[in-house]
């Protein structure tokens, strides 16, 4: 399993959770979103009331988790947890609605994910705090109100724009996450290697930003395998050499490519003349699921432009082959 990968198992878990920033002021980066989130939750917590429904989106692991759980901790609440996909039936959100006590916080991740039924308690609940309890089955079936207590629902999807419109106007402030900087993400690194206690280089955080793919999880999963190198090969300092040897371990590259990465390009260069070809072929050359191909590797490629999308299939662009090392054949027709 690559350490760029945006997924993360049980142990990778808890080792991020220890190093999330628990208020705002210790969030980095996001400077828009930090100071309209300051703004709402400083008069929620002004008028003694429950904040608007608010709305986080953006990519995997820059921070959305982190922030619901930072606003619960400014708002002096709880948190309750649960996910899109983890709500199997309409009445699992009505069990999780009815138990919410008067202010508190539901974390809602990949919200895009739920189930039409529950989509549609939810709307209700989060503009009337009442859900409709259903008893009975079939004709005798009846609805019975239930007041709930004002509470706040944080939602976090990959992409706004694939929440139906009635659920997304439910949200009272929506909170757009991007790309970090690299001078944003060495902030991260910093930060982090004086919680895990470790010495860090300043040209080691540079260079362990650059390679992060713009995204705070993965700059700290580069920093704990760095660690770990200069634990055991090293003399315990992150340096830069550190860094550099850890990194050419773990087959992170410059850019922050990893091996699939890299397979893909150097596939669609090498065989393919830099295309255009399929996405199906490409990933028969490479050995993986075209899937994987469109969800996992692509999507940074085409963002650090190294590939482009035609209608006749991927293309690699003239940085791809730069970055490869390799001469890109002249242009057809000249
Ligand atoms: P996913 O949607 O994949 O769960 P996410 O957007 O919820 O991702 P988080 O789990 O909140 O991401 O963050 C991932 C890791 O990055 C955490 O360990 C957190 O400490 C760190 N992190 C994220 N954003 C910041 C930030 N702005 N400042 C410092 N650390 C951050």
């Amino acid at each position: 399993e690559s350490v760029v990968r945006p997924g993360a198992d049980e142990l990778e878990r808890a080792a991020e959770a220890a190093l999330r920033p628990r208020h705002l002021d210790e969030f980095v980066g996001q400077k828009v979103v930090r100071e309209q989130l300051s703004l709402v939750l400083e008069a929620a917590v002004g008028r003694g009331r429950a904040p608007d429904h608010v709305l986080l989106s953006g990519p995997p692991g820059l921070g959305k988790t982190t922030l619901a759980m930072i606003i619960a901790a400014e708002l002096g609440t709880s948190l309750r947890v649960t996910s899109g996909p983890a709500i199997q039936h309409a009445g699992d959100l009505a069990a999780i609605l009815s138990s919410l006590e008067e202010g508190e916080v539901l974390f809602l991740d990949e919200i895009h994910r739920l189930a039409r039924p529950a989509e549609e308690l939810l709307y209700v609940a989060m503009e009337d705090f009442r859900v409709d309890v259903v008893v009975g089955k079939g004709a005798g079936a009846s609805a019975i109100p239930l007041a709930l207590p004002p509470f706040t629902v944080v939602g976090a999807t990959t992409r706004a724009g694939l929440l139906p419109a009635p659920l997304r106007d439910r949200f009272g402030f929506t909170g757009h996450l991007d790309f970090y900087a690299d001078d944003e993400l060495e902030k991260v690194l910093l930060r982090s290697a004086g919680l895990l206690g470790v010495p860090l280089a300043h040209e080691a955080a540079a260079e362990i930003a650059s390679r992060s793919r713009g995204t705070p999880r993965i700059a700290n999963r580069l920093l704990r395998r760095v660690r770990d190198w200069a634990q055991v090969r090293g003399d315990g300092t992150l340096s830069l050499a550190a860094a550099r040897s850890a990194l050419e371990v773990y087959e992170v590259d410059r850019l922050g490519l990893d091996r699939l990465d890299r397979a893909v390009l150097t596939a669609l260069c090498t065989r393919f003349g830099g295309g255009p070809v399929g996405l199906t072929t490409l990933a028969v050359a490479v050995g993986e699921e075209p899937e994987t191909v469109e969800t996992v590797a692509e999507p940074f490629l085409v963002r650090e432009g190294l590939i482009g999308r035609t209608p006749r299939g991927r293309v690699a662009t003239a940085d791809a082959w730069a970055h490869l090392g390799l001469d890109a054949p002249a242009p057809s027709g000249t």
